[in-house]
This record gives C-alpha cells, sequence and structure tokens, in this order.
C-alpha cells in the first residue's frame, strides 16, 4: 500500500488519555475507492475466510457524520454494503425522524467481516472480539483519516472500543459529545439491532423514542447553524 497509518495503540491510547487522537493517515489520490479496493482482500485476521466478501463503509468522502457500527450482518455479508438489513431499516427511519439525510452521512462498521456461527440453514451472529476489533481497526484509521468527519458516531458498545482503543462501558458515554481526534467530536447511542431485540413492545417504543433524541442531537452537533 502506498500509505502511511499511525499505530492504533499510540501513547494516548497507553495512558488511557479520555481524547484519542485521529489517525494521520496519508492516503492515496484513490481516497476511499483505493482503500475499499484493498480492503477487499483483506486477510488481517481470520474473519475473511467464512464470509462471503468485505463490507466497506458507504457514504460521501466529505460526509460531516460518520456512523460506526459493530460489524455486517447475515444481509449486509450478501449484499456487501453496510446498514442495509433490518438494523439498517431502523437506523434509516431514525435519521428520517431527526430530519437527517443518510446518503449525506457515512456508515460503516468497526469490524468489515460477518462473524457467525452455522446453525442449521442459518448463521447467527457472534459479536467480534478484541483479536478482530484490533486488527480491522486498521480499516477504520483509514476512513476516519479520508473523510474527517466532523461528528464521529459510535453505535453501540463494540464501536466504542473501537474508537477507544480500550474497553469503555455504553452507559458512561450514551447521550454526550466528547472531544476526539484533532477537533473532532465523538457522540456515543446504542447499536439499533438492540432496538430490534426489546421484546416488550412499550419497552422498545421508549428506547426508539430515545434513540431518535439522540439523531437529532447529532444533527444538532454536525449542523449548528
Ligand atoms: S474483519 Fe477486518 S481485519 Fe479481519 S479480515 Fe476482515 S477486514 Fe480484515
Amino acid at each position: 500500500m502506498g500509505w502511511t497509518i499511525a499505530a492504533s495503540n499510540g501513547p494516548a491510547a497507553r495512558a488511557g488519555n479520555a481524547r484519542p487522537r485521529a489517525s494521520k493517515v496519508e492516503t492515496l489520490p484513490g481516497g476511499l475507492q483505493e482503500v475499499r479496493h484493498e480492503a477487499e482482500h483483506c486477510t488481517r485476521c481470520h474473519l475473511y475466510k467464512s464470509a462471503t466478501q468485505t463490507v466497506f463503509g458507504e457514504g460521501p468522502q466529505d460526509a460531516r457524520i460518520m456512523f460506526v457500527g459493530e460489524q455486517p450482518g447475515d444481509q449486509e455479508d450478501l449484499a456487501g454494503q453496510p446498514f442495509v438489513g433490518p438494523a439498517g431499516k431502523m437506523l434509516d427511519a431514525a435519521l428520517k425522524e431527526a430530519e437527517l439525510d443518510r446518503s449525506q452521512v457515512y456508515v460503516t462498521n468497526a469490524v468489515k467481516h460477518f462473524k457467525f456461527t452455522p446453525r442449521g440453514k442459518r448463521r447467527i451472529h457472534q459479536k467480534p472480539n478484541m483479536g478482530e476489533i484490533r486488527p480491522c481497526r486498521w480499516w477504520l484509521e483509514h476512513e476516519l483519516g479520508i473523510v474527517k468527519p466532523k461528528l464521529v458516531v459510535a453505535l453501540g458498545a463494540t464501536a466504542l472500543t473501537a474508537l477507544m482503543q480500550r474497553t469503555e462501558r455504553l452507559a458512561d458515554f450514551r447521550g454526550r459529545a466528547v472531544a476526539f481526534g484533532d477537533g473532532q467530536q465523538l457522540y456515543t447511542t446504542v447499536h439499533p439491532s438492540y432496538l430490534l431485540r426489546i421484546p416488550d413492545a412499550g419497552s422498545k417504543q421508549m428506547e426508539t423514542a430515545k434513540f431518535v433524541r439522540d439523531m437529532r442531537q447529532i444533527r444538532k452537533l454536525a449542523y449548528p447553524d
């Protein structure tokens, strides 16, 4: 590859600094397109072996907001696109409620291959571990370095861990913006798949409304005017 990338466990992370630095990526002129092409052949961890394909981020290269989820799901794995399954539809609905245009935001995942366990004809989602999150941050750093979003949004604990480069409790960050990188901000909310799993209708409605409130807050932070 013709670019350089900062190590993902640099001094700020080792010191437990609450403000991880942004990546310092020198990109090729091809930008995201070229990095996406490189990621198609990634073997940095074992997940490429069983997944259908790499699911790279999507969206404008100059997006103000970058949403980071956990990993592609079953439908994303087959389509090769992030957030096109049920969780993606939930995200789309919340964005619409908050008057945010999906085509204006960049969406990606902390881990770019689907991790699952086969059960009969079904593939059951498995949470990625640090041994998978850490090597995949290579690609996330490139996305952060090229898009340079004003606001990075962690959707769930895995995304928060990947972005902070250490395990963090979602509850400690949910619903607030913290300094991130070089003059950027990090906002944390739940992953939309969490909302889909809530069995009680009342709780689901309440949590969905809270998620939409987060999206409104995200819009205000990214577009203060
Ligand atoms: S999950 Fe990430 S690091 Fe692992 S093979 Fe896929 S793209 Fe590479």
